[in-house]
């Protein structure tokens, strides 16, 4: 017998009718590159919101599941597209500004993406691309100065474009399982895949990650998105603010440490979000400039990468900083796991306390996690039997966009990440390795093997691995292990920094090569990493 309750579809456009029904004054804050300052209201919002779904049906005819792309920093523009595009019926495809030409170029291609919103500042990286991308018919500049100039085809000004649109048009009906938004992963081989998040998945995500235990977001409070827009959707947190009424600020640029922590006090901040590297730096200033009784920042959330339990405990200790950590991925929306402490754990010393805090959590509503070792038994959760961690739930990817890739499933449909760890008694997930082949630099992602194809296809290298090694600010930096053809030749880092520019972005290009007679290779011939990572623990690779 099914429920007698109306069935209302749970959108992302419902989420900001919700805050200008319940909210309408909040403030939404932009610092924008020149530190100018934008403040308006959710009221605001929403309405321009709609006027970029009624500029889109009417001046692009945009269909539903058509797919339109962002290029652009954190800003409230950027937000009414998280509502507008989907708003239209179509997909806010966020592209990664940090990827190389040849990587973007790939992405909207393979999207077909029809229409890019893009930042003035940001217009250099597509005038170089634009010729190659057919299915592109114009491109939205946002914030341009005046006078500003670019050689796109089809330039049109934000303000302009959305000047004469209606504010008050029904948003497209759409399914809540239609496609709202898209955002691209690296894969191992090179070739980014999309994943496609669903109206429901975005909406879901927002509400759990809202609750006390998880994101724990009130209408008290004001967070400040230091998570890229452009980098899963800023982990959803946007959404979850317009739902409870939170008071959102947006950096655009300004990710550095000491103009960030200037954002923190002039807009006082309570809260934040933000990968370990941004922390570490923020930790180094604070550490160095001392910090106030009146300091608003109290809690953070950080993922992405490992965060240090030396810098979880530091702020504690130091600052009176929550620093909670989570773990996901772009494939799970991306909160899979986060860890805060139970009641259980007060009679725990501070170390404990940390060290608990420092794992990556447990699972939060919505999404299971089970660790498969390499015999493929579902292992216990005794804290110490290591395996593959597979996930599903209502917001985990079910396939790739456009890509059939059984490999990342198992039989029963389970999502293997290709992260490796253990689950403990109390469901606390330690992430302790990593089976892909992927190096995590700054939260970003660098593919080992594109970069060793590319670099085996200098004339005078022989072989080529790459290894992620620790780094204290990034977390993680390539190491590339060269075997040259001739032992009495020589390779320079400029020399080979040349070569890979620009099939790789400057981020991702290694500043460390150890050169070796041979690499290590496993029983059946592979580059065996494991024992290049020991080599190098050991401080044998001549680093
Ligand atoms: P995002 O960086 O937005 O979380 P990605 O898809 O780019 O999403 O990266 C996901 C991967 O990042 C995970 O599979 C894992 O390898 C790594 N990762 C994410 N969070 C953590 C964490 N808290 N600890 C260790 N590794 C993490």
């Amino acid at each position: 017998m099914q429920g007698l309750m109306m069935h209302c579809p749970l959108t992302v456009t419902s989420i900001i009718d919700h805050g200008n029904r319940v909210f309408p004054k909040k403030e939404i804050i932009s610092i924008f590159p020149d530190k100018t300052r934008h403040v308006y209201t959710y009221a605001d919002l929403y309405k321009r919101s709609k006027k970029i779904a009624d500029a889109l049906l009417g001046k692009f005819q945009v269909k539903p599941g058509d797919m339109i792309g962002t290029y652009a920093w954190n800003h409230h523009q950027h937000l009414e597209l998280y509502f507008g595009i989907p708003g239209a019926g179509a997909v806010c495809h966020t592209i990664n500004i940090r990827l190389s030409s040849s990587q973007t170029e790939f992405i909207v291609n393979n999207a077909e993406d029809r229409i890019i919103f893009i930042d003035a500042i940001l217009t250099p990286a597509f005038e170089n691309i634009a010729a190659l991308l057919p299915t592109v018919e114009a491109y939205i500049i946002m914030n341009a100065p005046k006078g500003f100039k670019t050689s796109l085809p089809n330039a049109i000004d934000y303000e302009d474009f959305i000047a004469d649109a209606a504010d008050n048009i029904d948003w497209v009906t759409v399914d809540e399982n239609d496609a709202c938004a898209m955002c691209y992963t690296s894969g191992t081989t090179g070739l980014p895949k999309g994943v496609l998040y669903s109206h429901r998945s975005t909406w879901l995500h927002a509400v759990i990650m809202s609750l006390p235990n998880y994101g724990n977001t009130s209408t008290e409070d004001r967070i400040l998105v230091g998570v890229p827009q452009f980098h899963v959707m800023a982990w959803g947190i946007p959404y979850g603010a317009v739902l409870c009424g939170t008071v959102l600020i947006f950096p655009s640029c300004h990710l550095h440490p000491e103009p960030f922590i200037d954002i923190i006090i002039n807009e006082k901040a309570n809260k934040a979000n933000g990968v370990p590297t941004i922390w570490q730096g923020i930790y180094t200033v604070l550490k160095k400039n001392g910090v106030s009784d009146s300091f608003p920042l109290k809690e953070f959330l950080v993922g992405g990468a490992s965060m240090p339990p030396t810098l979880i405990g530091n702020f504690q200790k130091d600052f009176g900083i929550k620093a909670i950590h989570a773990w996901g991925m772009t494939e799970t929306s991306p909160v899979g796991t986060l860890s805060r402490l139970q009641p259980q754990h007060a009679s725990l010393s501070d170390s404990e306390k940390i060290k608990i805090r420092a794992l990556q959590g447990q699972e939060v509503p919505c999404v299971e996690i089970r660790i498969v070792t390499e015999n493929g038994i579902i292992a216990p959760r005794d804290g110490k039997t290591v395996g593959e961690i597979q996930v599903k739930g209502v917001w985990v990817i079910s396939s790739y966009f456009k890509t059939i890739s059984h490999e990342n499933f198992s039989e029963d449909g389970w999502f293997k990440t290709g992260d490796v760890g253990t689950i403990n008694e109390e469901g606390y997930l330690k992430i302790t390795d990593r089976t892909k082949d992927l190096i995590k630099s700054g939260g970003e992602w660098i593919s080992s093997v594109a970069l060793e194809v590319a670099i085996m296809a200098y004339p005078k290298v022989k072989e080529a691995s790459v290894i992620a090694i620790p780094d204290e600010l990034w977390t993680e930096r390539p190491l590339a292990v060269i075997v040259l053809r001739d032992e009495n030749d020589s390779l320079s880092m400029d020399e080979l920094h040349s070569f890979l520019l620009p099939s790789f972005a400057k981020y991702q290009l290694p500043e460390k090569i150890s050169f070796i007679k041979e690499i290590p290779k496993t029983s059946v011939g592979k580059f065996d990493k494991k024992e290049m990572r020991r080599l190098y623990a050991e401080g044998k690779l001549g680093v």
